[in-house]
């Protein structure tokens, strides 16, 4: 399937310069969702996931479907002060200053095979962050699935060492 078809770009939002890549016109095509589901599912078999972690807010909408397809756990990455319990957390550098992410001290345990799955690698940094959680507490990331890569922001180069897959790129 072409799923590039199903992706709406929206030109210069949220900011002027920015060509937004819109996923929701995949997910309300319920063959076009599936399909980029199971593609991930497939990948995730290859590299033997054990639990899927993925970031707020996208990282859900693949995430959590890939996990339930796998009968394995999901683990959420989320901006400080929305997860209960003890927490650790990450810096990552944005253009403008600095952001942060969090995850449950028992999100994972240790040496557990970890894929991390977001909706698109950019920059990077959001991955970097959700690898740096992870390692710390003792995971092992076993690669990183996106539906949309932006080669051009060279986001690879954050995450050396990774196994990474993309569905679409631009
Ligand atoms: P980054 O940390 O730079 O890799 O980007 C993190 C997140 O920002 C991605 O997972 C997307 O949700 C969002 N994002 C960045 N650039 C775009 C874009 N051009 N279109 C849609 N989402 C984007």
């Amino acid at each position: 399937m072409d799923l590039k078809q199903y992706v709406t770009i929206v030109e210069n939002w949220p900011k002027e310069g920015i060509r937004f890549k819109d996923i929701t016109t995949i997910m309300d095509n319920g063959p076009a969702y599936k399909y980029a589901v199971d593609e991930i599912v497939k990948y995730a078999r290859e590299v033997g996931a054990e639990v899927i972690v993925g970031p707020e807010a996208r990282g859900f909408i693949i995430g959590c479907p890939v996990a339930y397809a796998l009968e394995v756990g999901f683990a959420p990455v989320r901006k400080p002060g929305k997860l209960p319990r003890e927490v650790i957390s990450a810096d990552y550098g944005l253009e403008y200053g600095k952001d942060t992410l969090t995850m449950h001290k028992d999100a994972i345990k240790k040496g557990q095979k970890v894929l991390i799955v977001d909706d698109l690698l950019a920059t990077g940094g959001t991955v970097e962050a959700t690898v740096n959680l992870i390692q710390q507490l003792g995971g092992e990331v076993v690669g990183a699935a996106f539906m949309i890569e932006l080669t051009y922001l060279d986001g690879r180069d954050k995450l050396k060492g990774i196994d990474i897959r993309t569905l679409i790129s631009y």
